[in-house]
C-alpha cells in the first residue's frame, strides 16, 4: 500500500510534492487548479519540469489529480456541462504533463430528472475525455456518498456507466471509504466489506480499482452525507483498519482527504496513524 494524502499545490504545483514528502507520503493527490473556480491555472513548462524533478528526488511513487468540485457532467444545464468538460480537459492535460497516473472525478448530479437521464448525459462527455487518457493516465470515477441526485452512489451505478462506455480500457474506479460508509456499506465490518468488494469485482472488476480515498466519517452508516473526519476520529474509529487491510487493496495508493488537526489537511502524525492502521 502506498500511503498518501491530498496536498495543497499553492505557490506552484511542485510545492505539493515537497509538502507530501515532508509529512511522509508515498503518494499524493493534488488539484491542478483552484477547485472552486472555473478559470484554469496556466502551468509553465518550468513548473511542470520542477514537479517531475521534485517527484524523482523525493521518491513520491504515485500522483493522482482530483477534478474541480464544480464539475458536473450529469447536469441538465448544457452550459455547466460544457464548462465541466472544459475543466476536466484542462485537468487531464496538466495530469498528463506532470506524469500523474489518474484523474479522479465525481460523476455528478442529475439534479432531479433521474439516474437514467444523468447517465445519458455523462456517457458522451466521458467518452470524449477518455480520448485524452493514456496507458499511464486513467480516468477514475469516484463513488459518491449518495446525497440528493448524485450519480455513482453505489458500484451498481458506476457499473451502468462502465457498461455504457463498453468497458473502456482506461476507465477505472477510486473508492472513498467515507462515501461508501455514508452510502450504506459498513467498511469496518469484514463480512460487509467482503460482500461489497465481491460485488465490485463482479460488476466492474478489481483490476479497474486504481486508488483509495481513506477518510473517516462524521456521519453515520447510510446517512448519505459526505462529511470527512480525520482517520480514527470519526464513527469508524480504528475500524477503518478493516478497510485498509483488505487484501484487494494491497497495492493501491491510499489517500487521506481529511480535515487534519487545524482544518489545513492531514499532517505527519495522521500519516503515521494511517500507516499503523494499515497493512
Ligand atoms: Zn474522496
Ligand atoms: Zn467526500
Amino acid at each position: 500500500m502506498l500511503y498518501g494524502a491530498h496536498v495543497s499545490s499553492a505557490g506552484g504545483i511542485a510545492n505539493a510534492v515537497d509538502r507530501g514528502s515532508e509529512i511522509g507520503c508515498d503518494a499524493i493527490q493534488i488539484f491542478t487548479q483552484s477547485p472552486r473556480m472555473w478559470r484554469p491555472t496556466d502551468h509553465t513548462p518550468e513548473a511542470v519540469a520542477l514537479f517531475r524533478e521534485r517527484r524523482a528526488e523525493t521518491g513520491i511513487q504515485s500522483v493522482v489529480c482530483h477534478a474541480l468540485y464544480l464539475v458536473n457532467l450529469a447536469s441538465p444545464d448544457r452550459e455547466i456541462r460544457k464548462k465541466s468538460a472544459g475543466a476536466m480537459r484542462a485537468t487531464l492535460e496538466t495530469a498528463s504533463a506532470i506524469g500523474a497516473e489518474g484523474v479522479i472525478f465525481h460523476v455528478g448530479s442529475h439534479l432531479g430528472d433521474g439516474l437514467a437521464a444523468g447517465v445519458r448525459r455523462v456517457v458522451p462527455a466521458m467518452r470524449s475525455l477518455l480520448e485524452l487518457t493514456t496507458d499511464d493516465l486513467w480516468l477514475l470515477m469516484e463513488n459518491s456518498a449518495g446525497p440528493g441526485a448524485t450519480v455513482g452512489r453505489s458500484t451498481e451505478e458506476l457499473e451502468r456507466i462502465y457498461d455504457r462506455l463498453d468497458h473502456h480500457p482506461r476507465l477505472g474506479i477510486c473508492l472513498d471509504s467515507c462515501h461508501w460508509f455514508a452510502s450504506g456499506v459498513d467498511v469496518t465490518d469484514p463480512e460487509a466489506l467482503d460482500a461489497a468488494i465481491d460485488g465490485l469485482d463482479r460488476q466492474i472488476g478489481l483490476d479497474r480499482l486504481r486508488c483509495l480515498h481513506v477518510n473517516d466519517s462524521q456521519t453515520s452508516l447510510g446517512s448519505n452525507r459526505d462529511r470527512h473526519e480525520s482517520v480514527g476520529r470519526g464513527l469508524m474509529g480504528d475500524g477503518i483498519s478493516v478497510f485498509l487491510r483488505h487484501p484487494a487493496f494491497r497495492d493501491l495508493p491510499a489517500i487521506l482527504e481529511t480535515p487534519g488537526p487545524d482544518s489545513h489537511g492531514p499532517d505527519a502524525a495522521e500519516l503515521a496513524r494511517l500507516r499503523a492502521l494499515g497493512p
